[in-house]
């Protein structure tokens, strides 16, 4: 693996990998990698839609049909296609198209509008592993080298009751409708577990979501505190994989694999159900999850007192008060949890562009909660997250019309989001450059007003400005590191423009 290192003309691969039996294969870094170097790059083995989805296009991925009275569908195989020319890209008629044809296997319409959004469209599930299936055997040796050996899970899936929906949805289909008996059931099984274990979530130029394989990425291992952060392009899905930290030589490379703005209970049961391991990661093991309190509530029955988990790897463990002699239990943290994020994700499905109920909704539910949950807790911090990047964009609360209480409001919610993502987001991570970046503006616009309105003489505002600056500047940094194809990508060449205008104004002062 590191023979171009030893002619000396190449710096050594960023990355190796190491096997053991307790995790398998597992990826370290090659030598000493600093914050935002490039760790590997990768196309992927296989793009298709999610396992469980929405009427869509088999190419673009954009929902279908297009418009309620226009149900364009493939000249050849009659299943969803936007247009002629997702209709000829390569990864539709290449792959599927063809067997739909020698199959005669059309795409049921009324079944696929009918069926209730819940469940998707179960003829639709059989894309994405079909792709994988054909592309085993036209890519044999990537297939041997780097796939057909990744983690399947076939043991414990097949009690699962996912299971059996896809032998119906994916290893009958396949093998009866589609004709293609020439792949054993537990090929298709394993075809299933691979994508359903180790698929990354892919965005379209126009913002919907599919899923891709990539082999090399996969190889590396979670953890609630990752060390690495990747990009996909949305134009031709290749990942990008960076370090967000300084890793020393032979430190062991992570990915998160769950939400990061999530408590520890909620997070190891996604981790659970959907890549089918308890994590034991410090952050897991933490009952204060690294004194972010992430999961902590309040106490209810006395003032000072917070509420927190003897074991925090068992979910049933007693909680218990640090002050006072009240205890409660997991399933009864666990129904809370439950009830706040049904609210909390009613509200975060509410975008911006629908205007400033997107920030009232979010804020009931901050005020609603304040006296139950810690103030820095992973529910509070996930709706000050979205709330950090609508202040100052959405319509009413547009940046020059923010009074100053609210701005101050923002720079609040901006450092409070910070104290947890310095911890559980370190380093470069894209959610710390965005949020760098929403807090340096209000600052600036503070800083003037103050200025205006003689509050601070010049040498103070200087002070304000390069603090806003060096706030700026690590924005710039981490967010130039995104493909500039990604919003996040061309934030960050925004913020490298406006850091050279400040940095000007700040001379000339
Ligand atoms: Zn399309
Ligand atoms: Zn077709
Ligand atoms: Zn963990
Ligand atoms: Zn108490």
């Amino acid at each position: 693996m590191s023979k171009e290192s030893e002619s000396g003309a190449f710096a050594s691969p960023a990355y190796k990998v190491l096997q053991n039996d307790q995790v398998g294969r597992y990826m370290v870094a090659n030598r000493e990698l600093q914050p935002g170097e490039e760790i590997v790059t990768e196309m992927p083995f296989v793009v298709g839609p999610k396992a469980c989805t929405y009427p869509l296009c088999l190419s673009c991925y954009t929902p279908w049909p297009p418009e309620p009275d226009n149900k364009p569908l493939c000249s050849k195989c009659g299943w969803p296609v936007c247009n002629q020319d997702c209709e000829n890209s390569l990864q539709h008629k290449n792959y599927e198209c063809q067997v739909f044809v020698q199959a005669n296997e059309k795409f049921n319409v009324d079944a696929a509008l009918d069926a209730t959004s819940e469940n998707g469209v179960p003829q639709l599930e059989c894309i994405t592993p079909l792709r994988l299936l054909l592309e085993s055997e036209r890519n044999v040796e990537r297939w041997n080298k780097e796939v057909k050996n990744m983690e399947a899970h076939n043991k414990i899936r097949c009690k699962k009751p996912q299971w059996k929906s896809d032998h119906v949805n994916i290893v009958d289909y396949l093998r009866k409708r589609l004709k293609l008996g020439r792949f054993s059931e537990e090929y298709i099984q394993t075809a299933c577990g691979i994508l359903e274990i180790n698929t990354f979530e892919v965005r379209t130029v126009k913002g919907f979501s599919a899923r891709g394989l990539y082999p090399i990425v996969a190889m590396m291992n979670h953890s609630c505190v990752s060390n690495t952060s990747h990009s996909i392009s949305p134009v031709d899905y290749r990942i990008r994989l960076r370090t967000t930290l300084k890793i020393p030589a032979d430190g062991e490379l992570y990915a998160s694999y769950t939400h990061s703005l999530l408590p520890t209970m909620l997070r190891r049961e996604h981790l659970l159900e959907g890549k089918h391991f308890a994590c034991a990661c410090s952050r897991c093991a933490d009952p204060t999850e690294l004194g972010t309190h992430m999961s902590t509530l309040k106490c209810n029955k006395c003032d000072n007192g917070i509420v927190m988990p003897l074991d925090s790897l068992d979910s049933e463990s007693t909680w218990k008060c640090t002050h006072c002699e009240f205890s409660t239990n997991g399933h009864a943290v666990k129904k809370v949890f439950q009830i706040i994020q049904a609210e909390v994700d009613a509200a975060e499905a509410i975008s911006g562009v629908d205007g400033a109920d997107a920030i009232h909704e979010r804020e009931t539910i901050m005020k609603k909660y304040q006296s139950v949950l810690h103030p820095r807790h992973a529910f509070l911090s996930m709706l000050r997250h979205s709330l950090t990047q609508m202040y100052g964009r959405v319509d009413e609360y547009l940046l020059d019309d923010l009074p100053d209480v609210v701005l101050e409001h923002k720079v609040d919610m901006c450092h409070l989001l910070l104290q947890v993502l310095n911890v559980v987001e370190p380093g470069y991570s894209r959610v710390r450059g965005m949020t760098l970046y929403e807090l340096h503006a209000p600052l600036l616009f503070l800083a003037k007003g103050q200025w205006n309105a003689n509050v601070i003489d010049e040498a103070r505002l200087k002070t304000k400005m390069i603090e806003a600056a060096n706030i700026l500047k690590e924005a710039a940094t981490i967010l130039c590191l995104e493909p500039s194809e990604t919003s996040e990508g061309q934030i960050g060449l925004v913020a490298k423009e406006s850091l050279v205008q400040l940095e000007q104004s700040i001379n000339d002062l």
